[in-house]
């Protein structure tokens, strides 16, 4: 009988040749457990979901409720679904007056989709702008967008009209006109191993973006719902988006992604043709109940203000020679060390030991650290440690 890793790998789909085999039975808070009961600190919260940790018992009781009344019950945007109704309700009381419409899908890709044919549709334009280094996503859209050309190149002919500024570069800026429907732009780069942007440079994006008509999409689907120290990472900017994506950590665990914009902006969907953007499954009763629920316990149990404290305790440890850099905001940080070797002997290491980090898509020489925002400061501690022995061990 096949084992079920053979199996994974017989019928599973792989895309890489070196997938990491972990087994994992369960998970709860920040912890994974393997079938021999083996416990692992996840530092990388299933890359950017898992902020309230796993299996939060609110989120699940929210799920089990709306099970027992209706799942799928029609496509997006028919009937009235209560989950959808009061997720939409909540996400707008927290967020700027301008985002009032959720537009709820599946996914960050999706939500990427939804939103470049929104600000096409909206501003009648067709040019779009985009970051180097970007990530948003592996459908053809998001993929148009990603800033690095190797994830690219055997998918053309990809969108026409798509350029690329540099990220955090005032001078690119001009690139800008008004012939650009928008500019999409992660607030904080992820895939590219963790990149802040400056203040000037983001309060200089805006400028550009009202002065020529084009809309700024702040593709947020790792950075939001407390990540970064803030609610929203565009908070640290003093910027607001005419459309926010978000995904991952919205749903507690459950698939769904949402752009969200003005009534006024989402308003082109419904004409010339109507039905602008249609999906079945987006805005799905069970994942919105769980979203809400998440949205709540981050919300109640204050959990964003505990982040920063957290950041500096991880930046407080995580000093050795052998460390180029730690950057990034609240707990969505990267360790950068000398090159990819280094990292993934040091990564490997770690996993062996208990702490699942990885690195990133495109910076392969540094080390992801996004715990769950219920990290403490015992598991910090622990989790540094076993870092340290690993550097040290191949440093
Ligand atoms: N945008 C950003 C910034 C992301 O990090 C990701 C996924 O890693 C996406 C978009 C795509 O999200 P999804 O994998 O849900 O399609």
């Amino acid at each position: 009988m096949l084992t079920l890793r053979q199996l994974f790998l017989a019928n599973n789909a792989q895309t890489t040749d070196f997938p990491l085999l972990l087994e994992f039975e369960r998970a709860e808070g920040v912890y994974l457990y393997d079938s021999e009961g083996k416990a692992y600190i996840d530092l990388i919260s299933g890359i950017g979901v898992s902020n309230l940790g796993h299996s939060n018992p609110k989120v699940i009781e929210a799920i089990k409720q709306q099970v027992d009344k209706y799942m799928h019950l029609m496509v997006y945007g028919e009937y009235v679904q209560t989950p959808q109704v009061r997720f939409a309700e909540k996400l707008v009381s927290v967020l700027p007056q301008n985002l009032q419409s959720v537009y709820f899908v599946n996914s960050g890709a999706e939500a990427v989709e939804g939103a470049l044919k929104l600000a096409k549709r909206f501003t009648g334009r067709q040019q779009i702008i985009a970051c180097k280094n970007s990530y948003h996503g592996s459908s053809h859209g998001a993929l148009s967008v990603m800033g690095n050309e190797d994830f690219k190149q055997a998918y053309r002919p990809l969108l026409p009209g798509v350029s690329f500024i540099r990220f955090n570069n005032p001078a690119d800026l001009e690139l800008i006109s008004t012939q650009t429907a928008c500019v999409i732009i992660e607030t904080i780069q992820g895939e590219a191993g963790i990149r802040v942007p400056d203040i000037t440079y983001m309060q200089a994006l805006r400028k550009r973006c009202d002065e020529t008509g084009t809309l700024l999409i702040l593709d947020e689907i790792q950075a939001a719902l407390g990540r970064t120290g803030k609610l929203f990472a565009f908070e640290h900017f003093g910027i607001v988006p005419d459309i926010l994506l978000l995904a991952k950590a919205l749903g507690g665990g459950m698939p769904i992604g949402a752009f969200i914009s003005s009534n006024n902006i989402m308003g082109a969907l419904k004409e010339n043709p109507i039905l602008g953007h249609i999906t079945t499954f987006g805005g799905h009763p069970v994942c919105c109940a769980a979203g809400l629920a998440a949205l709540e316990v981050l919300l109640d149990e204050n959990l964003v203000a505990t982040v920063a404290e957290k950041e500096a305790l991880m930046r407080k440890l995580l000093v050795h020679p052998a460390i180029k850099e730690v950057r990034g905001k609240g707990l969505m940080l990267a360790i950068e060390l000398k090159d990819f070797d280094t990292n993934k002997k040091i990564i490997d290491r770690c996993i062996a030991n208990g702490i699942i980090t990885d690195w990133f898509l495109h910076c392969d020489n540094a080390m992801r650290i996004a715990p769950p925002l219920i990290i403490t400061a015992d598991e910090i501690e622990k989790a540094c440690g076993v870092i340290l022995e690993a550097i040290s061990y191949y440093c």
